[in-house]
């Protein structure tokens, strides 16, 4: 009983959700000492999806394993090679095998859907078939595990959209540059293709053009209903490991992974483009600008966020439905980077 509770008491000690994915597997290895236990998500779209490891304990590991964070989907197994995952998932309830002569482990595999992250499962691979009472302590754990998810989405998303809120960027944006920086892209062993260093992070600021417009037509209803879609759109654009915020009204904020440099005004042009193809119930067109801008080393989220936001201005005031970016416009000579003038003074 002390033991379930300290691991209790330790699964809930921590905000970051990498951490408390490793937790929860720390916690019932320590319970069960089963041959294996892992918890995964699924990623990917709609059309293609794919089990993201998150944890894992095989039976003589001593720190648990996960995909890097940074996984590219096809690394990853598709989901239909886990038949058994999958219709736990479907199903919503506990699938189970029992152990088979040849030696293979009996399988219990529990749904693990929190309201705002991708379903996932746990599954648990033991020599022999679990007690009713260790079912019962799995269900129990993965309940408050549940609680705990939905207190952090309370405190760190925001409750229209649903992605997360200002008050987790800086947080975010440190930790992401430190990652960049140390090219340590995998929290745990192996490494995708583009997990070494040399990748980029980019800042872009989405704003929807002429809002107000929208909310004086329509209504302030119709307009949430504009930044929900809004909200979905960005979602589908980008990818599960980019990090999309509500800053506030009608702006948004991603921070997005990129392997070459080049590559990040082309994803950010996708979306400016989706949007501005997609039909609106009741709207009709909608437009957005946008502003990026690439982090640099020792970069502060102030300092790159208002880089991101002189592009974004600049976009609005050529045209707007754009994508600015602020490194090519200092190019260009259309924007000055007091940024770096201010370096220069200060050293
Ligand atoms: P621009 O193209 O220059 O960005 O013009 P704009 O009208 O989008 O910009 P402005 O900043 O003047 O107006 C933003 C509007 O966004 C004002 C406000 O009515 C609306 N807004 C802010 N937050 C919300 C919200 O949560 N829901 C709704 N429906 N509207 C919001
Ligand atoms: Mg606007
Ligand atoms: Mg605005």
């Amino acid at each position: 009983m002390t033991l379930v509770v300290e691991h209790l008491a330790e699964l809930t000690g921590f905000r970051d959700r990498d951490v408390l994915d490793v937790m929860l597997v720390s916690a019932l290895r320590d319970m069960l000492k089963p041959q294996s236990l892992g918890i995964y998500r699924v990623v990917g779209d709609a059309a293609r999806q794919h089990w993201l490891t998150r944890a894992r304990f095989g039976a003589h590991d001593t720190t648990a394993a996960a995909d890097p964070l940074w996984a590219e989907l096809e690394d990853l197994p598709l989901l239909e090679a886990c038949p058994a995952r999958v219709a736990c998932l479907r199903e919503g309830r506990v699938v189970e095998h029992d152990a088979a002569t040849d030696g293979t482990a009996a399988q219990l595999i529990f749904p693990v859907v929190t309201e705002h992250d991708a379903a996932g499962v746990l599954e648990i691979e033991t020599a022999v078939p679990m007690s009713e009472e260790q079912r019962r302590t799995v269900q129990g754990i993965l309940r408050i595990y549940r609680n705990f998810q939905s207190l952090l989405d309370y405190s760190e998303r925001d409750t229209l959209t649903g992605l997360l809120n200002r008050k987790t960027f800086d947080e975010c944006f440190l930790r992401l540059a430190v990652e960049s920086a140390n090219g340590q892209a995998g929290r745990a062993h192996g490494g995708g293709r583009r997990s070494g260093a040399g990748a980029h992070v980019f800042l872009g600021v989405i704003d929807i053009d002429h809002f107000k417009r929208v909310n004086d037509t329509h209504g302030h209803l119709i307009g949430d209903e504009v930044l929900l879609l809004l909200s979905r759109q960005l979602r589908a654009c980008f990818r599960f490991y980019d990090h999309l915020f509500r800053f506030g009204g009608e702006e948004f904020v991603v921070l997005v992974r990129c392997a070459q440099a080049a590559a990040a005004p082309e994803v950010f042009e996708r979306l400016r483009a989706a949007v501005a193809a997609y039909t609106f119930p009741r709207v009709g067109q909608v437009t957005v600008s946008v502003g990026i801008s690439a982090l640099r080393s020792g970069d502060t989220p102030t300092a790159a966020f208002e880089r991101a936001d002189k592009a974004l201005y600049w976009a609005k005031q050529h045209g707007r439905n754009r994508v600015a970016d602020f490194e090519a416009l200092v190019q260009a000579g259309e924007l000055a980077d007091s940024s770096r003038e201010s370096t220069v003074e200060l050293f």
